[in-house]
């Protein structure tokens, strides 16, 4: 099909929103590692679990083997309010690059949230409702997860706790006010609410926080008060299953035209968006089906895949979480305070992780000053302010689109564009006054976190 014919924006109806996630690790060969009892080593079981998590997710979370799980109606009924979304072809910077690359992207901004997360969070509400549960907490760190599970919390009619990391809380003070607008109780991480909390500010005073440490905090409320339960808006393999919808979309979207896409890009904090971006395509890919590039893009600051090891990691900071094997630079490790873009997460998805170690994935690492001149170059001309996470995708999509101007050849590339960035103008700010740093860590700084990863029992 000649590209003219493909319009700017390519919208599915209300039926076409996919009636079942689809859960890539049913055609995974080599299948993400289990999670572990740090105390026991062994695999966690549904019942150790289902303290933390809802009974439902538990389910969903172990299930390596169902290929289709349906999306409840009540599901799918909220998904209407803002999905499908866009499948937008770029046609504005593929004309500003002067490349003959065609470029779509898959647009998750467009719900207040303003990011993708939504897409988990209610699925994660709804089975929270349906199990009888008061309420869920959670950490956020950018802030996008508090907000997306306080607008399913509030649609469900659950008490929602937030941990915000603290210099998220102080810098972004209208993401908060927007959670507590849906009715959560946001507190900044550390704090003294919890063991943990206390322990954390104890040892490191003027902490400016971390997604791990919230994370600690949460799950401690979750397990000490009844009725609760902790939910978590990336990482697992259950949110990259809910996430599989802006996957599914995409490929519709682009089958209606006839369009096989060369290059699949999407950022990777926990793996989530990349994870549900990438399932059908990665599913014919493990079935031997079809062919894709597929990059994952994190920060040079946070470079999980590109120079973290291959481990078993607590998926927090306290180190009360299961163990997760997973590509990490350790659970100690806390990016430099000059990081503004996100993706501040030490480790990675399970699922991702394994399928980047059989090498049907790679990565790239990007610095944020690029990343930002990519996220002004894209703003001004599709006219989308997109969220700083977003634009580390957008920056290899530039890139690539680059290269192929200089080979003549017109590959197709498809990236996910996640979020806007409505409430990362202090990192814009930072950006446009010319004050904006790259820090890359050192070997040194990096061997730290690696040295403190837990000897597993029974694993070594
Ligand atoms: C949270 C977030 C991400 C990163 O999380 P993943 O789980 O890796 O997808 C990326 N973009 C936006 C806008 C986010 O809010």
């Amino acid at each position: 099909m000649s590209a003219s014919n493909v319009p700017y924006k390519i919208y599915l109806s209300e039926n076409e929103i996919p009636k079942a996630w689809y859960n890539l690790r049913a055609d995974m060969k080599n299948k993400p590692a289990p999670l572990l009892n740090p105390g026991t080593g062994q695999p966690l079981t549904a019942e150790e679990m289902s303290g933390i998590f809802c009974e439902e997710l538990v389910a969903q979370e172990l299930d390596n083997d169902t290929a289709f799980i349906e999306i409840p109606e009540d599901i799918r009924n909220f998904y209407k309010m803002y999905r499908p979304s866009p499948l937008v072809r770029a046609y504005c910077l593929e004309e500003q690059l002067g490349t003959p690359a065609k470029i779509y992207y898959k647009f998750e901004g467009n719900n207040t949230s303003g990011s993708h997360k939504l897409n988990s969070a209610v699925a994660q509400a709804y089975y929270a409702k349906k199990q009888g549960l008061k309420g869920v907490t959670t950490e956020t760190g950018a802030g996008q997860w508090g907000t997306a599970l306080s607008m399913a919390c509030s649609y469900f009619k659950l008490d929602c706790k937030v941990y915000m990391v603290k210099v998220s809380y102080e810098q972004k003070p209208f993401r908060r006010e927007v959670m507590r607008t849906y009715g959560a109780q946001v507190t900044p991480s550390p704090s003294d609410t919890t063991q943990v909390g206390r322990k954390i500010l104890a040892e490191h005073p003027g902490t400016t926080g971390s997604l791990g440490c919230a994370i600690s905090e949460a799950v401690e409320v979750a397990v000490s008060n009844p009725g609760y339960r902790y939910v978590l808006g990336s990482v697992l393999n259950q949110v990259l299953l809910h996430q599989s919808i802006i996957g599914l979309e995409t490929k519709t979207a682009l089958d209606k035209y006839g369009i096989k896409p060369d290059m699949i890009i999407g950022c990777a904090g926990g793996g989530s968006n990349l994870g549900g971006l990438i399932a059908p395509f990665m599913g014919e890919k493990l079935r031997g089906e079809a062919d894709y590039q597929i990059i994952a893009v994190e920060p040079a600051s946070c470079p999980s895949f590109t120079r973290g090891v291959f481990a078993y990691d607590f998926c927090d900071t306290g180190m009360i979480c299961p163990l997760a094997k997973m590509y990490t630079l350790g659970s100690g490790f806390i990016p430099s305070p000059n990081h503004a873009g996100g993706l501040r997460f030490h480790g990675m998805s399970t699922v991702l992780s394994q399928l980047y170690h059989d090498g049907l994935m790679e990565a790239r690492a990007v610095e944020q000053t690029s990343v930002f001149e990519a996220a002004e170059q894209f703003a001004r001309v599709e006219g989308i302010l997109p969220a700083p996470e977003s634009s580390h995708a957008i920056r290899v999509a530039i890139d690539e689109a680059l290269k192929c101007k200089e080979t003549g050849e017109e590959k197709t590339i498809v990236f996910g564009l996640t979020g806007t960035g409505y409430f990362d103008l202090y990192a814009y700010q930072q950006f446009n006054d010319g004050t904006m740093t790259d820090y890359i860590p050192t070997d040194e700084d990096l061997a730290k976190g690696i040295a403190d990863l837990p000897k597993v029992p029974g694993l070594d």
